[in-house]
């Protein structure tokens, strides 16, 4: 594997946390971006401090014509793409008994509407030019459940399924399941329910941080054609 990344790269979800550092990561190593989330000012000042070949636009990835003007843009900017990492994601937990139905509604919407309108947007051109790349933001929580986690975490279990069927249906598109452990982002700020808010911050005592993911994602992008990384899953540990 070459250090250079020579593809242009769609990432959602790249105003904050591992989007981010997957812009950074994946812009150290040469590659082409377009970049998209709702909260533009980061986006541009993202754009602004990289230089050179990221491009950005306003994407609500809940937004089917979103994100088709999104990729269009895209291929515009740079006449192609080649990949895609679905990263947009929510996470406001709470349990079940508390009928929080408009926040479960969001996270269905987000995290697995927002995949699917992605792969939407990409899919025919991939089809069309005989390759390309899917790499999905799922979670630990696609592996197991955590209490208050039952409607993220069936979020992330149907990205997994997703990636999964993708990866069936297309033997010329590559599909990659990213799975982090606990990073420290600004994942989970919006939880209503302080008893688990504050949870959270105990569970982020042991965390990773957003460049690990983005290294793993690096990494899945980076193989030689013919060559699909299907999962990655990263955990923190004891540092040392
Ligand atoms: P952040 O909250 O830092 O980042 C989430 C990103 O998603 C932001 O850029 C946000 O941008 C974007 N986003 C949210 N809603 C939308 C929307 N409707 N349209 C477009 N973009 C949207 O969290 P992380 O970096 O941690 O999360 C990234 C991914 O990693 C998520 O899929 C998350 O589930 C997953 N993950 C995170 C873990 C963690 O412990 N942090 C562990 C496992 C998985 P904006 O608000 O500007 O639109």
């Amino acid at each position: 594997m070459t250090d250079s990344l020579n593809k242009t790269v769609l990432i959602s979800g790249a105003s904050s946390g591992i989007g981010e550092a997957t812009v950074r990561e994946l812009a150290k190593a040469g590659a082409r971006l377009f970049i998209g989330a709702r909260r533009t000012d980061r986006l541009e000042a993202l754009a602004t401090e990289l230089g050179g070949e990221v491009a950005w636009q306003a994407l609500d990835v809940t937004d089917a014509a979103s994100f088709t003007a999104f990729a269009a843009a895209a291929e515009a900017r740079f006449g192609r793409i080649d990949a895609l990492v679905n990263n947009a994601g929510i996470m406001p937990l709470s349990p079940l008994a508390a009928l929080k139905q408009d926040e479960w509604n969001r996270m269905i919407d987000v995290n697995i509407r927002g995949v699917l309108n992605g792969i939407a947007a990409v899919l025919p051109r991939f089809v069309a030019q005989g390759g390309g790349h899917v790499v999905n933001v799922a979670s630990i929580g696609a592996h197991l459940v955590v209490p208050s986690g039952a409607v993220y975490c069936a979020t992330k279990y149907a990205v997994w399924a997703i990636t999964e069927g993708l990866r069936q249906e297309h033997d010329e598109v590559r599909a990659t399941i990213i799975s982090p452990g606990v990073v420290a982002t600004e994942l989970g700020n919006d939880i209503t329910d302080p008893a688990i808010a504050s949870a959270l911050k105990d569970w982020r005592q042991k965390s990773l941080t957003p460049d690990a993911i983005a290294r793993a994602i690096r990494f899945a992008l980076g193989q030689p054609d013919g060559v699909d990384v299907n999962e990655i899953i990263v955990r923190p540990t004891a540092a040392n």
